[in-house]
């Protein structure tokens, strides 16, 4: 098994990855939470595959369990579903010392701790993350939140959980999209600061992401986390790609998945500031199964920059390759954008 601690003093919480290790959630429930009732939260999907296997383990543990499900989906992860977690915990008379836990991808995450953070003005949660992209991503680092009508993660709160379970055996039903999204971020991970870590996955994870190889992602985050827990600084980071990647996912009217537009936005970045790795990048996206062209036009993107100029405040941050391994933090003006595209596809 791989462990990952991360030390945020009295939030520190283990990350255990090993496959599964789902049927042993039960007794590692009762390790870190002393109370003994739990909430699972999952969306239907998540819950009609694996619900009755997480119960099973939780009960023969001795927790009392109740369950709220949601359509699978981002639409979901909105202020009605997070009022519904909050309802449920309030029916089921969960006490401070009891857990929520979140069961499922990053929106279930996201909503689940979000609830967990304001019910009772902070209650305990577990992270089960079952896509890659929350296993290597959204389940560590204690960001929270829901979607507005005016935008993505507009309302949240940053609230660690308690621990986070990860079984690699529950990515073999994720559909090919859903696990190339999240090769997509253990990519980013490789070109941020591990070129060991990128030359592996560029030489073909399609699909077949080993346990090492997510442990490294999870510590790789785990690091910058310990730097920067509240996004002021080296965090930012982590946004590679996500400029340019969240501009396609705009204009494309949300078609292209998120993981998809910030692997585009990655090559566009190293074609614009850093030819030399754009090569690598290009197919490491193709081998692990990611598109490296996309029928939008670069004017189409400025002007989805340009419509969050209100929101970001004039300002861009951008992430700049300099080589595989090695990336750095730059503002420009949005006026500027236009550099950003430069020999765009
Ligand atoms: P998701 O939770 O919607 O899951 C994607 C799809 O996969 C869903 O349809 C779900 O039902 C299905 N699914 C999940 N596990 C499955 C499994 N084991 N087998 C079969 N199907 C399965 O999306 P996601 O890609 O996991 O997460 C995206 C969300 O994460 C976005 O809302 C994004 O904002 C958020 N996010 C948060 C952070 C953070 O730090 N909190 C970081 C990155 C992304």
């Amino acid at each position: 098994m791989h462990k990952i601690h991360v030390p945020l003093g009295e939030n520190a919480y283990d990350v255990l990855i090993k496959s599964d290790i789902l049927c042993k959630a039960g007794e590692l429930y009762t390790e870190v939470i002393s109370g003994k009732k739990a909430l699972i939260v999952s969306d239907e999907t998540v819950h009609n595959l694996y619900g009755a296997r997480l119960l099973d383990t939780l009960r023969a543990a001795g927790i009392e369990t109740a369950v709220v499900t949601f359509p699978p989906g981002e639409a979901s992860k909105s202020l009605y579903t997070y009022e519904r977690i909050l309802n449920a915990c309030a029916a089921f008379q969960l006490k401070a010392n009891d857990a929520l836990i979140a069961f499922g991808g990053g929106v279930t995450g996201d909503l689940t701790g979000f609830a967990a953070a304001t019910y009772h003005r902070g209650v305990k949660f577990v992270q089960i993350p079952t896509t890659l992209l929350a296993m290597v991503d959204s389940s560590v680092g204690g960001k929270t939140g829901v979607n507005l009508l005016a935008g993505k993660n507009l309302a949240g709160a940053f609230w660690q959980p308690r621990l986070v379970i990860c079984d690699p055996s529950l990515l073999d039903t994720l559909a090919p999209e859903t696990y190339a999204d999240g090769l997509a971020e253990c990519l980013k991970y490789g070109v941020l600061w591990d070129p060991t870590l990128f030359a592996q996955l560029k030489e073909g994870a399609r699909f077949s992401v080993t346990e090492a190889q997510i442990a490294r992602c999870v510590a790789l985050k785990r690091d910058v986390v310990l730097l920067d827990e509240r996004d002021t600084g080296q965090r930012q980071l982590l946004n590679l790609g996500h400029t340019i990647g969240h501009a396609i996912e705009q204009a494309s009217g949300y078609a292209v998945t998120h993981g998809a537009a910030v692997g585009l936005g990655m090559l566009q970045m190293a074609r614009a500031f850093c030819p030399e790795i754009f090569v690598d990048i290009h197919k490491a996206l193709q081998v692990n199964g990611l598109p490296v062209t996309v029928d939008i036009s670069a004017k189409q993107i400025v002007e989805a920059l340009s419509q969050d100029k209100k929101r970001i405040g004039g300002e861009l941050t951008i992430i700049v390759p300099k080589r595989i391994g090695v990336c750095e933090r730059q503002k420009i003006p949005v006026e500027q954008a236009e550099i950003l595209l430069e020999g765009w596809q």
